[in-house]
Protein backbone atom coordinates (compact mmCIF):
# COMPACT_ATOMS: atom_id res chain seq x y z
CA UNK A 1 0.00 0.00 0.00
CA UNK A 2 1.38 3.36 -0.93
CA UNK A 3 -0.04 5.27 1.96
CA UNK A 4 -0.59 3.79 5.00
CA UNK A 5 -2.27 4.95 7.97
CA UNK A 6 -0.20 5.51 11.21
CA UNK A 7 -0.82 3.11 13.92
CA UNK A 8 -2.75 4.01 17.00
CA UNK A 9 -1.46 4.01 20.45
CA UNK A 10 -2.49 0.60 21.79
CA UNK A 11 -5.28 2.39 23.94
CA UNK A 12 -6.90 4.06 21.14
CA UNK A 13 -7.14 0.56 19.81
CA UNK A 14 -9.26 -0.56 22.66
CA UNK A 15 -11.24 2.55 23.13
CA UNK A 16 -12.20 2.04 18.94
CA UNK A 17 -13.47 -1.39 19.59
CA UNK A 18 -14.85 -1.25 22.77
CA UNK A 19 -18.02 -3.24 22.86
CA UNK A 20 -20.81 -0.69 21.36
CA UNK A 21 -23.62 -1.94 24.39
CA UNK A 22 -22.02 -2.77 27.25
CA UNK A 23 -23.42 -4.97 29.51
CA UNK A 24 -26.30 -4.66 32.36
CA UNK A 25 -25.26 -4.32 36.14
CA UNK A 26 -27.14 -6.79 38.21
CA UNK A 27 -29.47 -3.71 39.06
CA UNK A 28 -30.35 -2.60 35.99
CA UNK A 29 -30.91 -5.74 34.60
CA UNK A 30 -34.02 -6.60 37.30
CA UNK A 31 -35.07 -3.00 36.46
CA UNK A 32 -35.49 -3.64 32.77
CA UNK A 33 -36.51 -7.38 33.19
CA UNK A 34 -39.27 -5.92 35.74
CA UNK A 35 -40.34 -3.66 32.48
CA UNK A 36 -41.21 -6.55 30.57
CA UNK A 37 -45.07 -7.15 30.42
CA UNK A 38 -45.08 -10.96 29.85
CA UNK A 39 -47.34 -10.98 26.92
CA UNK A 40 -49.27 -13.90 26.28
CA UNK A 41 -48.50 -13.81 22.81
CA UNK A 42 -44.99 -12.82 22.76
CA UNK A 43 -44.67 -11.12 19.27
CA UNK A 44 -41.04 -10.97 20.45
CA UNK A 45 -40.77 -15.03 19.90
CA UNK A 46 -42.61 -15.24 16.93
CA UNK A 47 -40.13 -12.37 15.82
CA UNK A 48 -37.00 -14.65 17.03
CA UNK A 49 -36.04 -17.18 14.24
CA UNK A 50 -34.76 -19.46 17.15
CA UNK A 51 -38.19 -18.83 18.88
CA UNK A 52 -36.70 -17.91 22.13
CA UNK A 53 -39.16 -18.32 24.98
CA UNK A 54 -38.54 -14.64 25.41
CA UNK A 55 -40.94 -13.64 28.23
CA UNK A 56 -39.83 -16.65 29.73
CA UNK A 57 -36.62 -16.19 30.34
CA UNK A 58 -36.84 -12.49 31.25
CA UNK A 59 -39.21 -13.64 33.75
CA UNK A 60 -36.52 -15.23 35.40
CA UNK A 61 -33.73 -12.97 35.03
CA UNK A 62 -36.68 -10.63 36.96
CA UNK A 63 -36.74 -13.63 39.56
CA UNK A 64 -33.28 -13.60 40.14
CA UNK A 65 -33.46 -17.38 38.76
CA UNK A 66 -30.47 -16.64 36.24
CA UNK A 67 -29.67 -20.35 35.19
CA UNK A 68 -32.95 -20.96 34.61
CA UNK A 69 -32.96 -18.03 32.00
CA UNK A 70 -30.08 -19.28 30.25
CA UNK A 71 -31.58 -23.07 30.00
CA UNK A 72 -34.84 -21.27 28.61
CA UNK A 73 -32.63 -19.54 26.15
CA UNK A 74 -30.06 -22.26 25.45
CA UNK A 75 -32.93 -25.00 25.06
CA UNK A 76 -33.77 -23.07 21.99
CA UNK A 77 -30.13 -21.38 20.78
CA UNK A 78 -26.81 -22.72 21.43
CA UNK A 79 -25.09 -19.81 20.15
CA UNK A 80 -26.83 -17.40 21.94
CA UNK A 81 -24.05 -14.99 23.30
CA UNK A 82 -23.07 -14.12 19.71
CA UNK A 83 -26.82 -13.71 18.97
CA UNK A 84 -27.52 -11.40 21.93
CA UNK A 85 -24.51 -9.42 21.10
CA UNK A 86 -24.71 -9.27 17.00
CA UNK A 87 -28.20 -10.08 15.82
CA UNK A 88 -29.97 -7.56 14.64
CA UNK A 89 -32.72 -6.86 17.45
CA UNK A 90 -34.26 -4.02 15.94
CA UNK A 91 -35.74 -5.60 13.15
CA UNK A 92 -36.13 -9.31 15.26
CA UNK A 93 -37.44 -9.50 18.94
CA UNK A 94 -36.99 -6.08 19.76
CA UNK A 95 -38.25 -4.92 16.67
CA UNK A 96 -41.55 -6.76 17.35
CA UNK A 97 -42.01 -5.70 21.53
CA UNK A 98 -45.23 -4.33 22.14
CA UNK A 99 -43.74 -1.46 23.48
CA UNK A 100 -43.14 0.28 19.85
CA UNK A 101 -46.48 0.59 19.72
CA UNK A 102 -46.65 2.31 22.73
CA UNK A 103 -43.92 5.24 21.71
CA UNK A 104 -41.74 3.71 24.40
CA UNK A 105 -38.72 1.63 24.54
CA UNK A 106 -38.59 -1.58 23.67
CA UNK A 107 -37.52 -3.70 26.15
CA UNK A 108 -33.56 -4.64 25.36
CA UNK A 109 -34.41 -8.40 24.80
CA UNK A 110 -30.42 -8.68 23.34
CA UNK A 111 -28.71 -7.07 26.08
CA UNK A 112 -31.26 -9.12 28.38
CA UNK A 113 -30.05 -12.65 27.15
CA UNK A 114 -26.55 -11.36 27.15
CA UNK A 115 -26.70 -10.80 30.59
CA UNK A 116 -28.01 -14.34 31.39
CA UNK A 117 -25.76 -15.97 29.64
CA UNK A 118 -22.74 -14.26 30.80
CA UNK A 119 -23.61 -15.42 33.87
CA UNK A 120 -23.99 -19.14 33.06
CA UNK A 121 -20.18 -18.59 31.42
CA UNK A 122 -19.11 -16.85 34.82
CA UNK A 123 -20.45 -19.37 36.89
CA UNK A 124 -18.13 -22.08 34.66
CA UNK A 125 -21.23 -23.76 32.45
CA UNK A 126 -22.54 -25.40 35.05
CA UNK A 127 -24.47 -28.74 33.66
CA UNK A 128 -28.10 -27.90 32.59
CA UNK A 129 -28.87 -30.61 30.24
CA UNK A 130 -29.10 -34.22 30.48
CA UNK A 131 -27.68 -36.17 27.51
CA UNK A 132 -29.73 -38.84 26.14
CA UNK A 133 -28.85 -42.49 26.20
CA UNK A 134 -25.64 -42.95 23.51
CA UNK A 135 -27.82 -43.89 20.53
CA UNK A 136 -24.27 -45.50 19.09
CA UNK A 137 -24.27 -43.43 15.76
CA UNK A 138 -21.73 -41.19 14.88
CA UNK A 139 -22.55 -37.76 13.12
CA UNK A 140 -19.64 -35.85 10.80
CA UNK A 141 -20.20 -31.94 10.77
CA UNK A 142 -18.20 -30.05 8.39
CA UNK A 143 -17.38 -26.36 9.44
CA UNK A 144 -17.53 -24.74 12.96
CA UNK A 145 -20.23 -21.83 12.01
CA UNK A 146 -22.98 -21.64 13.99
CA UNK A 147 -24.98 -23.89 12.20
CA UNK A 148 -22.43 -26.88 12.68
CA UNK A 149 -21.89 -25.80 16.20
CA UNK A 150 -25.93 -26.12 16.57
CA UNK A 151 -26.15 -29.10 15.29
CA UNK A 152 -23.78 -30.50 17.32
CA UNK A 153 -24.69 -29.70 20.54
CA UNK A 154 -28.68 -30.86 19.84
CA UNK A 155 -27.25 -33.72 18.48
CA UNK A 156 -24.44 -34.58 21.27
CA UNK A 157 -27.61 -33.80 23.88
CA UNK A 158 -30.13 -36.52 21.76
CA UNK A 159 -27.36 -39.31 22.02
CA UNK A 160 -25.33 -39.00 19.02
CA UNK A 161 -21.33 -39.21 18.69
CA UNK A 162 -20.39 -36.05 16.68
CA UNK A 163 -17.16 -35.08 15.11
CA UNK A 164 -17.15 -31.66 13.68
CA UNK A 165 -14.50 -30.84 10.79
CA UNK A 166 -13.10 -27.35 10.91
CA UNK A 167 -10.81 -25.97 7.85
CA UNK A 168 -9.37 -23.21 10.30
CA UNK A 169 -7.15 -24.19 13.31
CA UNK A 170 -9.36 -21.76 15.56
CA UNK A 171 -13.06 -23.10 15.45
CA UNK A 172 -16.19 -20.58 15.47
CA UNK A 173 -16.35 -19.89 11.86
CA UNK A 174 -17.87 -16.46 11.07
CA UNK A 175 -18.85 -16.33 14.91
CA UNK A 176 -14.77 -16.59 15.64
CA UNK A 177 -13.69 -14.50 12.10
CA UNK A 178 -16.48 -12.59 10.31
CA UNK A 179 -18.29 -10.10 13.23
CA UNK A 180 -16.81 -6.96 14.47
CA UNK A 181 -14.90 -6.97 17.27
CA UNK A 182 -17.14 -4.07 19.11
CA UNK A 183 -20.11 -6.52 18.31
CA UNK A 184 -18.33 -9.43 19.25
CA UNK A 185 -14.81 -10.43 20.47
CA UNK A 186 -13.80 -13.87 19.58
CA UNK A 187 -13.56 -14.93 23.01
CA UNK A 188 -17.13 -14.97 23.06
CA UNK A 189 -17.26 -17.26 20.22
CA UNK A 190 -14.90 -19.31 21.83
CA UNK A 191 -16.75 -19.84 25.04
CA UNK A 192 -19.32 -21.23 23.11
CA UNK A 193 -17.22 -23.67 20.97
CA UNK A 194 -16.41 -24.51 24.60
CA UNK A 195 -20.09 -25.19 25.74
CA UNK A 196 -20.19 -27.02 22.72
CA UNK A 197 -17.33 -29.14 23.22
CA UNK A 198 -18.47 -29.83 27.15
CA UNK A 199 -20.93 -32.10 25.41
CA UNK A 200 -18.68 -34.36 24.00
CA UNK A 201 -19.02 -33.32 20.69
CA UNK A 202 -14.89 -33.22 19.21
CA UNK A 203 -13.73 -30.17 16.92
CA UNK A 204 -10.60 -31.39 14.63
CA UNK A 205 -9.55 -28.52 13.23
CA UNK A 206 -7.20 -27.61 10.47
CA UNK A 207 -8.83 -30.58 8.36
CA UNK A 208 -9.76 -28.88 4.92
CA UNK A 209 -12.90 -31.53 3.57
CA UNK A 210 -12.42 -31.93 -0.37
CA UNK A 211 -8.20 -31.49 0.19
CA UNK A 212 -7.54 -33.78 3.46
CA UNK A 213 -10.42 -35.35 4.06
CA UNK A 214 -13.25 -36.43 1.02
CA UNK A 215 -16.69 -36.29 1.79
CA UNK A 216 -16.61 -39.90 0.60
CA UNK A 217 -14.78 -40.45 3.48
CA UNK A 218 -16.89 -39.02 5.87
CA UNK A 219 -19.63 -40.99 4.22
CA UNK A 220 -18.36 -44.03 5.21
CA UNK A 221 -17.22 -43.22 8.62
CA UNK A 222 -20.21 -41.41 10.04
CA UNK A 223 -23.78 -42.80 9.64
CA UNK A 224 -24.79 -39.03 8.92
CA UNK A 225 -22.95 -35.75 7.44
CA UNK A 226 -24.06 -32.14 8.26
CA UNK A 227 -22.44 -29.63 6.04
CA UNK A 228 -22.39 -26.30 7.74
CA UNK A 229 -20.00 -24.89 5.52
CA UNK A 230 -20.93 -20.86 4.94
CA UNK A 231 -20.28 -18.80 2.15
CA UNK A 232 -16.48 -18.56 0.32
CA UNK A 233 -14.74 -15.62 -1.00
CA UNK A 234 -15.72 -12.33 -2.36
CA UNK A 235 -16.44 -12.41 -5.78
CA UNK A 236 -14.38 -10.59 -8.52
CA UNK A 237 -15.37 -7.18 -9.26
CA UNK A 238 -13.97 -7.67 -12.85
CA UNK A 239 -12.12 -4.39 -12.83
CA UNK A 240 -9.38 -2.81 -14.34
CA UNK A 241 -6.47 -2.34 -11.27
CA UNK A 242 -8.18 -4.95 -9.26
CA UNK A 243 -4.45 -7.26 -8.75
CA UNK A 244 -3.06 -3.97 -7.01
CA UNK A 245 -1.71 -4.00 -4.03
CA UNK A 246 -3.98 -2.32 -1.44
CA UNK A 247 -7.43 -4.37 -2.78
CA UNK A 248 -8.80 -6.60 -0.55
CA UNK A 249 -11.89 -8.51 0.07
CA UNK A 250 -13.79 -7.61 3.01
CA UNK A 251 -14.14 -10.57 4.74
CA UNK A 252 -10.46 -11.44 4.22
CA UNK A 253 -9.97 -7.70 6.12
CA UNK A 254 -12.38 -8.31 8.63
CA UNK A 255 -10.47 -11.59 9.84
CA UNK A 256 -7.41 -9.35 10.21
CA UNK A 257 -8.90 -7.31 12.80
CA UNK A 258 -10.67 -10.00 14.12
CA UNK A 259 -7.06 -11.38 15.25
CA UNK A 260 -7.12 -8.39 17.38
CA UNK A 261 -3.24 -7.64 16.62
CA UNK A 262 -4.72 -3.88 15.60
CA UNK A 263 -1.20 -2.43 15.43
CA UNK A 264 -0.32 -4.61 12.79
CA UNK A 265 -3.43 -4.55 10.61
CA UNK A 266 -2.54 -1.84 7.67
CA UNK A 267 -5.11 -0.43 6.41
CA UNK A 268 -5.00 2.82 4.25
CA UNK A 269 -5.05 6.37 4.99
CA UNK A 270 -8.05 6.93 2.11
CA UNK A 271 -10.36 3.73 1.83
CA UNK A 272 -12.84 3.27 -0.79
CA UNK A 273 -15.95 0.21 0.33
CA UNK A 274 -17.15 -1.18 -2.66
CA UNK A 275 -20.90 -2.54 -1.70
CA UNK A 276 -23.68 -1.26 0.79
CA UNK A 277 -24.78 -4.48 3.05
CA UNK A 278 -23.85 -4.98 5.91
CA UNK A 279 -20.70 -6.46 5.53
CA UNK A 280 -19.58 -3.02 4.07
CA UNK A 281 -20.28 -1.27 6.82
CA UNK A 282 -18.35 -3.35 9.43
CA UNK A 283 -15.55 -3.03 7.00
CA UNK A 284 -15.75 0.69 6.71
CA UNK A 285 -16.30 1.36 10.19
CA UNK A 286 -13.48 -1.38 11.21
CA UNK A 287 -10.98 1.10 8.38
CA UNK A 288 -11.80 4.01 10.44
CA UNK A 289 -11.42 2.57 13.98
CA UNK A 290 -7.99 1.37 12.76
CA UNK A 291 -6.82 5.02 11.44
CA UNK A 292 -7.87 5.52 8.12
CA UNK A 293 -8.30 9.10 7.87
CA UNK A 294 -11.32 9.17 5.25
CA UNK A 295 -13.31 6.40 4.09
CA UNK A 296 -15.69 5.71 1.26
CA UNK A 297 -18.97 3.74 0.76
CA UNK A 298 -19.54 3.47 -3.28
CA UNK A 299 -23.18 2.21 -4.19
CA UNK A 300 -24.03 1.82 -7.47
CA UNK A 301 -28.24 2.43 -6.30
CA UNK A 302 -29.81 4.82 -3.40
CA UNK A 303 -29.82 4.48 0.27
CA UNK A 304 -33.34 3.22 -0.17
CA UNK A 305 -31.87 -0.23 -2.15
CA UNK A 306 -28.98 -0.69 0.02
CA UNK A 307 -29.50 -3.91 1.87
CA UNK A 308 -27.53 -2.40 5.19
CA UNK A 309 -29.93 -2.33 8.12
CA UNK A 310 -30.51 1.28 9.34
CA UNK A 311 -28.89 1.28 12.65
CA UNK A 312 -25.53 -0.07 10.55
CA UNK A 313 -26.08 3.32 8.22
CA UNK A 314 -26.44 5.32 11.22
CA UNK A 315 -23.40 3.68 13.00
CA UNK A 316 -21.09 4.51 9.59
CA UNK A 317 -22.11 7.74 9.58
CA UNK A 318 -21.40 8.11 13.17
CA UNK A 319 -18.11 6.95 12.70
CA UNK A 320 -18.18 9.75 9.63
CA UNK A 321 -18.15 7.19 6.81
CA UNK A 322 -18.88 9.28 3.44
CA UNK A 323 -21.51 7.87 1.17
CA UNK A 324 -21.25 7.94 -2.48
CA UNK A 325 -24.81 6.53 -3.55
CA UNK A 326 -25.40 6.22 -7.52
CA UNK A 327 -21.55 5.56 -8.00
CA UNK A 328 -20.09 2.72 -9.63
CA UNK A 329 -16.60 1.97 -9.83
CA UNK A 330 -15.18 1.85 -13.34
CA UNK A 331 -11.06 1.30 -12.59
CA UNK A 332 -8.82 1.00 -9.50
CA UNK A 333 -5.63 3.46 -10.83
CA UNK A 334 -1.97 2.92 -9.95
CA UNK A 335 1.09 1.48 -10.91
CA UNK A 336 1.74 -0.85 -8.36
CA UNK A 337 -0.03 0.10 -5.63
CA UNK A 338 -3.82 1.41 -5.48
CA UNK A 339 -3.70 5.42 -5.97
CA UNK A 340 -7.26 6.06 -6.47
CA UNK A 341 -10.70 4.64 -8.06
CA UNK A 342 -12.34 5.99 -11.30
CA UNK A 343 -15.96 6.53 -10.69
CA UNK A 344 -19.27 7.03 -12.84
CA UNK A 345 -22.11 8.43 -11.19
CA UNK A 346 -25.32 6.24 -11.94
CA UNK A 347 -29.39 7.17 -12.03
CA UNK A 348 -32.18 4.66 -11.41
CA UNK A 349 -33.63 3.07 -14.71
CA UNK A 350 -36.18 0.64 -14.74
CA UNK A 351 -37.27 -2.70 -11.85
CA UNK A 352 -35.21 -5.29 -12.95
CA UNK A 353 -36.67 -9.11 -12.58
CA UNK A 354 -35.96 -9.12 -8.53
CA UNK A 355 -37.94 -5.39 -8.79
CA UNK A 356 -35.32 -3.36 -8.08
CA UNK A 357 -34.40 -0.33 -10.11
CA UNK A 358 -31.53 -0.55 -12.27
CA UNK A 359 -28.57 1.81 -12.25
CA UNK A 360 -27.84 2.94 -15.65
CA UNK A 361 -24.17 4.82 -15.94
CA UNK A 362 -24.40 8.73 -16.72
CA UNK A 363 -22.67 9.64 -19.51
CA UNK A 364 -19.29 11.59 -19.10
CA UNK A 365 -20.03 11.72 -15.53
CA UNK A 366 -16.84 9.89 -14.73
CA UNK A 367 -14.41 11.58 -11.56
CA UNK A 368 -11.74 10.12 -9.62
CA UNK A 369 -11.75 9.20 -5.72
CA UNK A 370 -8.21 9.36 -4.61
CA UNK A 371 -7.77 6.38 -2.46
CA UNK A 372 -4.58 3.90 -1.09
CA UNK A 373 -7.11 0.57 -0.21
CA UNK A 374 -10.22 -0.36 -2.30
CA UNK A 375 -11.96 -3.45 -0.07
CA UNK A 376 -14.72 -5.09 -1.95
CA UNK A 377 -17.80 -6.15 -0.12
CA UNK A 378 -20.32 -7.09 -2.98
CA UNK A 379 -21.24 -10.02 -1.11
CA UNK A 380 -19.86 -13.40 -1.01
CA UNK A 381 -19.93 -16.75 -3.13
CA UNK A 382 -21.21 -19.87 -2.14
CA UNK A 383 -18.50 -22.35 -1.67
CA UNK A 384 -20.40 -24.03 -5.37
CA UNK A 385 -17.18 -25.83 -6.52
CA UNK A 386 -16.62 -27.61 -3.87
CA UNK A 387 -20.66 -28.37 -3.11
CA UNK A 388 -21.40 -29.24 -6.63
CA UNK A 389 -18.31 -32.53 -6.08
CA UNK A 390 -20.38 -33.72 -3.37
CA UNK A 391 -22.29 -37.00 -5.33
CA UNK A 392 -26.31 -36.21 -4.80
CA UNK A 393 -26.56 -33.18 -3.99
CA UNK A 394 -28.08 -30.56 -5.58
CA UNK A 395 -27.56 -27.01 -6.05
CA UNK A 396 -29.79 -24.34 -7.00
CA UNK A 397 -29.10 -21.69 -9.55
CA UNK A 398 -28.06 -19.48 -7.05
CA UNK A 399 -25.32 -21.75 -5.55
CA UNK A 400 -27.35 -23.22 -2.99
CA UNK A 401 -27.32 -26.65 -1.81
CA UNK A 402 -31.00 -28.16 -1.71
CA UNK A 403 -32.83 -28.61 0.98
CA UNK A 404 -36.07 -30.26 2.32
CA UNK A 405 -37.79 -27.39 4.51
CA UNK A 406 -38.60 -29.59 7.58
CA UNK A 407 -35.88 -32.34 7.80
CA UNK A 408 -32.73 -30.05 6.09
CA UNK A 409 -31.82 -33.52 4.33
CA UNK A 410 -30.25 -33.01 0.76
CA UNK A 411 -31.12 -34.84 -2.09
CA UNK A 412 -28.53 -37.62 -0.69
CA UNK A 413 -30.44 -39.27 1.60
CA UNK A 414 -27.14 -39.20 4.29
CA UNK A 415 -26.41 -35.66 4.07
CA UNK A 416 -28.28 -32.55 5.64
CA UNK A 417 -27.45 -28.90 5.19
CA UNK A 418 -27.97 -26.02 7.01
CA UNK A 419 -27.14 -22.18 6.81
CA UNK A 420 -25.55 -19.66 4.64
CA UNK A 421 -24.61 -22.88 1.77
CA UNK A 422 -28.48 -23.50 2.17
CA UNK A 423 -29.86 -19.86 2.05
CA UNK A 424 -27.12 -17.49 0.62
CA UNK A 425 -25.84 -16.08 3.63
CA UNK A 426 -28.81 -14.69 6.32
CA UNK A 427 -27.99 -14.18 10.05
CA UNK A 428 -26.32 -16.14 12.93
CA UNK A 429 -29.45 -17.21 14.26
CA UNK A 430 -30.71 -18.61 11.15
CA UNK A 431 -27.84 -20.69 11.20
CA UNK A 432 -28.16 -21.34 14.58
CA UNK A 433 -31.98 -22.41 13.60
CA UNK A 434 -31.33 -24.16 10.61
CA UNK A 435 -28.27 -26.39 12.75
CA UNK A 436 -30.66 -27.72 15.39
CA UNK A 437 -33.46 -28.29 12.98
CA UNK A 438 -31.30 -30.36 10.88
CA UNK A 439 -30.24 -32.29 14.37
CA UNK A 440 -33.63 -33.64 14.58
CA UNK A 441 -33.78 -34.40 10.65
CA UNK A 442 -30.80 -36.34 10.81
CA UNK A 443 -31.96 -38.11 14.42
CA UNK A 444 -35.62 -38.87 12.48
CA UNK A 445 -33.81 -40.19 9.78
CA UNK A 446 -31.22 -42.69 12.10
CA UNK A 447 -34.02 -43.69 14.05
CA UNK A 448 -36.55 -44.00 11.68
CA UNK A 449 -39.19 -42.34 13.05
FE1 LIG B 1 -41.81 -8.48 26.99
FE2 LIG B 1 -41.83 -6.90 24.78
FE3 LIG B 1 -41.82 -9.57 24.52
FE4 LIG B 1 -44.02 -8.34 25.47
S1 LIG B 1 -43.15 -8.16 23.41
S2 LIG B 1 -43.06 -10.26 26.24
S3 LIG B 1 -43.06 -6.65 26.61
S4 LIG B 1 -40.21 -8.32 25.43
Amino acid sequence: MKNIAPQLPAEQYEKNFAELHPPFTYNSALIEANRCLYCYDSPCMKACPTHIDISTFIKKIASENLLGSAKTILQSNWVALTCAKACPVKVLCEGACVYNNKDEKPIEIGRLQRFAIDNYFAKGMPPLFRKAKKKGKTIGIVGSGPAGLACGAELAILGYDVTIYESSDIPGGLNTWGIAPYKLRREDSLKEVELVKSFGVEIKTGVMIGKTIQVDELLKKHDAVFLGVGLGESPQLSLPGEELSGVIGALEFIEKVKTENWKNVQVGKKVAVIGAGNTSIDAATESKRLGAEQVFILYRRSNIEMSAYDFEYDLAKKDGIVFHFLTSPKKIIGDKFVEGIECIKMKLGEPDIKGKRKPVPITGSEFILPVDMVIKAIGQETKSNFLNSISGLTIDDEGCVVVDQESYQTTNPKIFAGGDCINGGKEVVNAAHDGKRAAHGIDKYLTNK
